[in-house]
């Protein structure tokens, strides 16, 4: 009897850790070069009296994580390096992240594959460099304008996808779908098309947790939000002010 009680408790609590896993969006917030220190100590006051059920994930510059104290909010970062520790100056390893409780970490964003010329094999370093680490990488994936209107959407994310392909746990992963001319243009693909993009991603990758990003914010989520297969939203320009960030968790949650 008693054997039996334990059996259905243990099932219970996979199907409510389920259900409250799958609940979850992920918010991604991606600080940039943003903030002197005394306005990064304010704004993480600020952030700090959100309350929330999803998974918030604060990517600050990294001279700011070891002065990150957040309450119900997670730490990540913007980037890595594909070394491990030693003489590579200028750069901070996985393993660093690991030791100031970096739990996330955002690989292959747009702005360096462009500014950085970052590739995807030195993408591909950086995501297993954190997997050692245990840090979930936050995987930036998307189409330029030109790349959308040549139909090449499909081609360029299969590229960018392609290094998952020999990850041992790419399961791990979180893709964040990121049109590169929608970031910081207010400027949003249609439902019907990013939807067509998170299918596509989905398919191929069914296991992995999939972001949308590219001027997501307050005023546009009651649209996005209807989106049923996105897992949660990378966010640059509206991670700046906490009180926006606050009106798009209320609308998310109606
Ligand atoms: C980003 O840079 O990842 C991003 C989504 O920026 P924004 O929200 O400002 O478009």
């Amino acid at each position: 009897m008693k054997s039996i009680f334990l059996l259905s408790l243990n099932k219970l609590k996979k199907i409510l850790a389920f259900i409250d896993r799958d609940d979850k969006m992920i918010i991604a917030l991606n600080n940039k070069c943003n903030f002197k220190i005394e306005e990064f100590l304010t704004y993480q006051q600020e952030l700090n009296k959100i309350v929330d059920n999803n998974l918030i994930v604060l990517c600050p510059t990294s001279l700011y994580l070891s002065v990150a104290k957040l309450d119900n909010i997670k730490l990540g970062a913007q980037n890595t390096s594909c070394t491990k520790e030693g003489a590579y100056t200028g750069e901070i390893s996985a393993s660093q992240l690991k030791s100031l409780n970096v739990e996330y970490c955002i690989v292959g964003h747009s702005e360096r594959r462009k500014n950085q010329k970052e590739s995807n094999e030195e993408i591909k370093e950086k995501i297993t460099r954190l997997l050692e680490e245990n840090i979930t990488p936050i995987l930036c994936v998307g189409e330029t304008k030109e790349e959308r209107e040549k139909k090449q959407v499909e081609q360029i994310l299969r590229e960018e996808l392609a290094i998952l392909n020999d990850i041992n746990d790419k399961e791990r992963i979180i893709i964040a779908y990121e049109p590169i001319w929608s970031i910081g243009t207010g400027l949003i693909p249609s439902n019907t098309e990013i939807k067509e993009v998170i299918n596509l991603i989905k398919t191929n990758y069914p296991s992995n947790k999939v972001l949308y990003g590219g001027s997501a914010n307050e005023k546009n989520i009651d649209e996005l939000k209807k989106i049923r297969e996105i897992d949660g939203y990378l966010i640059g320009g509206m991670s700046l002010h906490p009180e926006k960030i606050q009106e798009f968790l209320q609308k998310l949650k109606k």
